[in-house]
């Protein structure tokens, strides 16, 4: 079925969790763009998830959009963000797990603190968040408007398969995640939810920026990247939607890499 490419989304509520900034603030636009109600989750930056808020409804007067303030790590905060999102727009029909943050430090030095922190929000913010939705979804049942009882969209990282030292509670995190979305997607599927994960490379975003703000780190950074250029967080936005959307309802249980080659083992091109 073909629809207006820019109203894929219409009558469909979408839950974009981490989106005052970066990446989520991208994707969090794109849905209001295709016309979906948009609930803009935030944990610190009111101000500006509001101006998210007020840009979606500006850009598109058809869509609506609402921030809502959760730590997605806490159970009792996410029901409420479910709730409230119910009130307004009547049922959910997209999630995007896409709240995420780094506590680096060298292994041996890495607290348990800074373990349980990023272990927290990155892979428990993600269950949580995902069985709220997967418990409206079946409390709301089958609707005409899209070919999914629901969608969820986990935001991992190419750091579910590539380890990272001096990160490993953050690349435990996103292969925790890679797992819980198949594993998902495999018990989900035959109840009609489409589950699949976005593993973006290097984004120029404010979690990352020791790595591209000076032209030395940009440099190192480029020697990682087949493409050669930094990903935007619009690169992601449109994938987001476009996976959300029924053109894409033949995805499921599978990551897609955005990454501009990342995953390709750059290091072995003169050296193979
Ligand atoms: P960001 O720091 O701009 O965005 C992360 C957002 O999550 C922030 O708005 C932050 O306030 C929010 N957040 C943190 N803890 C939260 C909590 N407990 N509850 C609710 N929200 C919380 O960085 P980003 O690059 O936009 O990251 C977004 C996602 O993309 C993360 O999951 C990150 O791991 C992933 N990612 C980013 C990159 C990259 O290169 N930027 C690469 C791979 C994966």
């Amino acid at each position: 079925m073909r629809q207006n490419p820019n109203h894929r989304l219409l009558g469909q509520t979408c839950i974009v969790t981490g989106a005052s900034s970066g990446i989520g603030k991208e994707v969090a636009l794109a849905m209001g763009r295709d016309c979906a109600n948009v609930v803009v989750n935030y944990i610190t930056d009111a101000e500006a998830a509001e101006e998210v808020a007020h840009q979606i409804e500006i850009n598109d007067s058809i869509a609506k959009a609402i921030a809502v303030k959760a730590d997605v790590s806490k159970e009792d905060q996410v029901q409420a963000m479910f709730q409230t999102a119910k009130q307004h727009f009547g049922t959910v029909d997209i999630l995007v797990n896409n709240a995420g943050l780094q506590r680096d430090a060298e292994f041996h030095e890495m607290t348990l603190a800074q373990w349980q922190f990023v272990l927290d929000v990155n892979l428990t913010g993600q269950f949580l968040c995902s069985r709220e939705a997967v418990r409206e979804y079946l409390r709301r049942g089958k609707v005409d408007y899209s070919c999914a009882l629901g969608k969820i969209i986990c935001m991992s990282s190419v750091h579910e398969v590539i380890p990272w030292a001096g990160h490993v509670n953050y690349a435990a995190s996103k292969g925790g995640v890679m797992l819980l979305m198949k594993s998902m997607a495999q018990e989900l599927g035959p109840k009609g939810i489409r589950v699949n994960s976005i593993a973006p490379g290097a984004i120029q975003t404010p979690i990352n920026r020791d790595a591209w703000e000076t032209p030395e780190a940009l440099n190192d950074l480029m020697k990682l990247i087949p493409y050669k250029r930094i990903g935007q967080p619009a690169d992601i936005g449109a994938v987001a939607v476009w996976l959300a959307t029924d053109e894409s309802d033949y995805i499921h249980g599978t990551t897609l890499f955005v990454d501009g080659g990342m995953t390709l083992y750059p290091g072995f091109t003169t050296n193979g």
